[in-house]
């Protein structure tokens, strides 16, 4: 996914004498401006940070001055990088106790964590009880297996190969929901299998955009998107400009396996929407001609292979990872029904042999290049 950066997309006759129009208009505010009586137009900024969630984070958005941005800007690096080590599942981090920490000790005694981290774990349970649990934040012992399958045939292409079935039936085993016991009052959360690991991937960039998103608007921000990832949160509409929406790019997943990342499938027009892809093209390795990449469908163990792509739009950042990843493991009619049942869930599933279906209400949001 990607941001769109084009100024103007419809050429249309109609769009030049709307151009003609705008023109007049802009000529008429720079007159008033001159005669000082227009306020000052707030500008566009941007900005990209490392650092978190193993991606780059892009943040766009209108303000008065750099000043204002730049304030904005660190508020959310900041954010992103504690939250970040919070939902980290491979790394402990000193005075932190995370996801590392409770999948190291979290079965030998309650351990007390953020309220963030518990807020999270408790919202991603509610998420996977109600969806039947494709997504399964304690699925991580079989996740760890393919997770390590990759990194050695990623550092080693000759040596791939794929883990034996017995080895992923056993850590099966330990994954079920109901050993994570969540102690809200007390702050705590108890494994109670001791090889039950949570992995937090499917759900936490997602989750984390929405909870910067939120404390952006609450420190007085009010129109801006970011981007980390396959990741993007819009907010209000630009208040300048030609565009009165957020103009997202879908890349298209097949082009992007042969590293043209700027081949669009459609462009998606939004405000105040989140959209969110899963894919088989970013994260994977090749055993025997196959490809097997990072998500993983809890009923086969293996990754799952009906989609190359699954973008999913509504409103939560939160909502529309967890959905995006989920959609992605279920069966598409399965999938539609689901989101249908949820109700303002927008999604479009790209199968394997290149066949796109997509809601009425996501292709009504896609920009009509021709018009
Ligand atoms: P990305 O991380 O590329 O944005 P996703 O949001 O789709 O993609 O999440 C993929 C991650 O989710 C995997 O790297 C893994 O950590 C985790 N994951 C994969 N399959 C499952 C599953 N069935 N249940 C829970 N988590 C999963
Ligand atoms: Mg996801």
């Amino acid at each position: 996914m990607r941001i769109e950066d084009a100024k103007l997309v419809n050429l249309s006759r109609r769009s030049v004498k709307l151009r003609r129009i705008a023109l007049a208009i802009i000529v008429a505010l720079i007159i008033m401006q001159l005669a000082g009586c227009g306020d000052k137009e707030p500008r566009r900024y941007s900005t990209s940070f490392l650092g978190a969630f193993d991606t780059a984070i892009t943040l766009i958005g209108y303000s008065d001055s750099q000043r204002d941005f730049d304030k904005y800007a660190e508020l959310a690096e900041d954010r992103f990088l504690e939250l970040h080590q919070i939902f980290d599942r491979y790394n402990a981090y000193e005075g932190v106790n995370n996801i590392y920490t409770l999948n190291h000790s979290g079965s030998e005694r309650p351990v007390k964590v953020s309220a963030d981290l518990i807020d999270m774990l408790e919202q991603s349970v509610i998420w996977q009880k109600e969806s039947a649990g494709a997504v399964n934040i304690a699925l991580g012992s079989v996740l760890e297996i393919w997770h390590d399958y990759r990194a050695e045939a990623l550092a080693d292409p000759s040596s791939a190969r794929i883990p034996d079935r017995e080895v992923l039936e056993a850590a099966a085993e330990h994954t079920s929901i109901d050993d994570l016991i969540i102690d809200k009052d007390a702050g705590t959360v108890y494994l109670a299998d001791p090889d039950l690991k949570l992995d937090l991937g499917a759900v936490a960039k997602g989750y984390a955009t929405e909870i910067v998103t939120r404390e952006l608007r609450e420190a007085g921000w009010d129109s801006f998107i970011i981007s980390s990832g396959g990741n993007v949160r819009t907010t209000a509409a630009p208040p300048v400009g030609e565009r009165k929406t957020w103009n997202i790019g879908i890349q298209d997943p097949e082009a992007a396996l042969e590293g043209l990342d700027d081949e669009l499938l459609f462009t998606l027009q939004l405000i105040e929407k989140s959209v969110v892809t899963s894919g088989d093209y970013q994260r994977y390795y090749l055993y025997e001609g196959r490809r097997y990449h990072h998500i993983v469908d809890p009923s086969t163990l293996e990754p799952a292979s009906t989609f190359a792509s699954v973008t999913v739009v509504t409103e939560d950042s939160g909502l529309a990872d967890f959905l995006s990843t989920t959609l992605f493991i279920m069966p598409y009619e399965e999938g539609l029904a689901y989101i249908q049942l949820l109700g303002d869930v927008e999604a479009a599933w790209v199968f394997t042999d290149g066949t796109i279906e997509m809601t009425d209400g996501l292709r009504d949001m896609i920009i009509d290049r021709e018009g």
